[in-house]
C-alpha cells in the first residue's frame, strides 16, 4: 500500500515551495469548472474539487519523493557478475507539463554494474518518483537515467521510453496512434555498440 502523502500544509520536498490550503485547491477546481460553463454547485459535482484534489495526491506523488535516497542501500556481492541488468515494461504513468493531461506507455531501464547492484523494484521506484510529477518525456528520460548514474556508478546506464501522450491524441492534433519514443544512453551503451544491441534486443527493439 502506498503511504498517501497529505499535501496541505506541507512544503513539497522537490521545489522547497509551499502548498496552498486545500481549501484554496479546491476553489481552484470550482474555478475551472465554472471556466468548461458548468455549475460547481449541482449536485453531481458538489464533491468533485475533494476528488480532484485527492486524485492530484495520488497523481503527483513524486513530489515528495526522493530518487536519490531509494538507491542508497546497494549490494556489494555480485559474485563478478558484470552482464547488462534490464528491467522492462515498466509501466509508465505520468502527466505533461504543458496541458496536465496524462502520458501512458512503457520504461526500459538498464545498466551494466560496477560492483554494485540495487534491488529491481527500486529502478521501477525510482521511475515512478519522477514519473509522479508534471513532465516532458525527454526530461523524463533523462534525469532516470542521470540519477542511476550519479548514484550507482554503474559502467552505463540505458532508459528508453516509448509514450502516448493524451495531448496529442484527445486534443491538438488528435493522432490516436502515435507513440513517442526517447532515449538516453550512457557510459558503456553510448560508446560500445555490442552492448547497446544487446539492450535493445533484451527490450525487444532494433533501435531507438
Ligand atoms: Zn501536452
Amino acid at each position: 500500500m502506498n503511504k498517501m502523502v497529505k499535501k496541505s500544509e506541507m512544503v513539497s520536498l522537490a521545489t522547497g515551495l509551499t502548498r496552498p490550503s486545500r481549501d484554496e485547491a479546491e476553489a481552484a477546481v470550482r474555478t475551472l469548472i465554472r471556466w468548461a460553463g458548468d455549475d460547481p454547485d449541482r449536485e453531481g459535482l458538489v464533491g468533485t474539487p475533494d476528488r480532484v484534489v485527492r486524485s492530484y495526491e495520488e497523481f503527483f506523488r513524486g513530489y515528495d519523493e526522493d530518487p536519490r535516497e531509494m538507491l542508497q542501500r546497494t549490494f556489494e556481492e555480485v559474485e563478478g557478475y558484470d552482464e547488462v541488468v534490464v528491467l522492462r515494461d515498466i509501466r509508465l504513468e505520468s502527466h505533461c507539463e504543458h496541458h496536465m493531461v496524462p502520458i501512458i506507455g512503457k520504461v526500459h531501464v538498464g545498466y551494466l554494474p560496477d560492483k554494485r547492484v540495487v534491488g529491481i523494484s527500486k529502478l521501477a521506484r525510482v521511475v515512478d518518483a519522477f514519473a509522479f510529477r508534471l513532465q516532458i518525456q525527454e526530461k523524463l528520460t533523462a534525469q532516470i537515467a542521470n540519477t542511476l548514474q550519479e548514484v550507482l556508478q554503474p559502467r552505463g546506464v540505458a532508459v528508453v521510453i516509448e509514450a502516448a501522450h493524451q495531448c496529442m491524441t484527445t486534443r491538438g492534433v488528435h493522432k490516436s496512434d502515435v507513440a513517442m519514443v526517447t532515449s538516453r544512453m550512457l557510459g558503456a551503451f553510448r560508446d560500445n555498440g555490442e552492448t547497446r544491441r544487446e539492450f535493445l534486443t533484451m527490450i525487444g527493439r532494433t533501435s531507438v
